[in-house]
């Protein structure tokens, strides 16, 4: 908890918002729906043509934050493609990047749990924003508290980080992306406003084509396995139901008991379901040894981190895409 109330310290010039968004072990109170009344804090003077310094830590909130940002900011993504979030730690050349920062986007909600230490202890002033400060999050279920254990249950007392399996969470991303930005370039709020609200639109667009996608797929099919417990978000805005997950948690840094596999093994074959669904950010030992016992299909799936500018998830916006296609599609494959 040092850690924590170190970053929470951090916190403070940005208002109770942030706080209530980030605080571990605090009984949350639902956000304020506004960011006006937030305390300024004191922002560095930009030159004429200097750039703001961002630091992103995922590469998914490193594109919403370049949507906003444009060519008016600076931004390092800190995670290298490919990362997982939940286990990535800072490197000597993180801390400098990050202790060279002007401001500094988090997902948040413990997904950067074994970066967060790191972040307690910058010695810069910069501001830290959770791109989920106006996100109410989901609980974690008591069953998945339980099985994950107590250090977990400990850990996500904040909520379920995943929030970007459901597009109107990043809608709310892109305005506290544009406040934090106005903020500390009000030179430039203009132009923030302006690309949020085009992205907004955009992302009401993506929406609206992944319902109409998952509108293919019949609705007793609309059945979830995963890597781990990602899709409650996505389960939850686009109707699906989720039946289980290979590690019975919010966070991969756990690993499932025999008998936790076992129950698995039988609640899949029970449900029907094609295909386990396995984020490019883990490793797949367990779902393909599961898939096979069960005969069914492992599909790997940009969950945690874009692709490669080359690949199919380049953008926040492909990921969505790539993900619900590849969702529909093996769950729709079986007569
Ligand atoms: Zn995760």
């Amino acid at each position: 908890m040092t850690s924590t109330r170190a970053l929470l310290r951090r916190l403070l010039p940005l208002g109770m918002i942030l706080v209530l968004a980030l605080a571990a072990c605090t009984p949350s109170a639902p956000p304020s729906s506004q960011t006006a009344t937030q305390p300024t804090p004191a922002a560095r003077d930009l030159a004429e043509d200097e750039k703001l310094r961002v630091v992103a830590t995922t590469s998914i909130v490193a594109d919403v934050v370049a949507q906003v940002g444009g060519d008016r900011i600076d931004l390092v993504t800190l995670l290298p493609l490919g990362a997982d979030p939940h286990a990535y730690t800072a490197t000597p050349q993180d801390l400098r990047t990050l202790n060279q920062a002007d401001l500094i986007f988090i997902n948040g909600l413990g997904l950067e749990e074994a970066l967060m230490p790191a972040l307690g202890t910058l010695d810069s002033a910069a501001p830290v924003v959770s791109v989920n400060a106006a996100v109410t999050p989901l609980a974690m279920d008591g069953e998945h508290a339980q099985d994950a254990g107590a250090q977990d249950a400990h850990e996500h007392a904040e909520g379920d980080p995943h929030t970007w399996f459901d597009v109107a969470n990043v809608i709310l991303w892109t305005g506290t992306i544009r406040d934090a930005l106005s903020r500390l370039d009000a030179a430039h709020a203009a132009e923030y406003a302006t690309a949020a609200e085009q992205y907004t639109a955009t992302l009401a667009e993506l929406d609206a084509e992944i319902r109409a996608r998952i509108d293919t797929l019949p609705p007793a099919r609309r059945k979830l396995v995963s890597d781990h417990a990602e899709f409650n978000y996505f389960a939850r805005a686009y109707g699906f139901e989720v039946i289980g997950a290979v590690i019975p948690a919010i966070s991969t840094m756990a690993e499932p008991s025999a008998q936790q596999l076992a129950v698995l093994h039988d609640q899949i074959a029970a449900a029907g379901v094609p295909a386990i669904f396995v984020g490019t950010t883990v490793n797949p030992r367990l779902e393909e040894q599961l898939a096979q016992d069960l005969g069914i299909e492992v599909v790997t799936l940009y969950t945690a981190s874009l692709s490669a500018a080359d690949g199919p998830a380049p953008s926040y916006v492909d990921l969505m895409r790539s993900t619900v296609d590849r969702i529909v599609t093996a769950l729709g494959s079986r007569e």
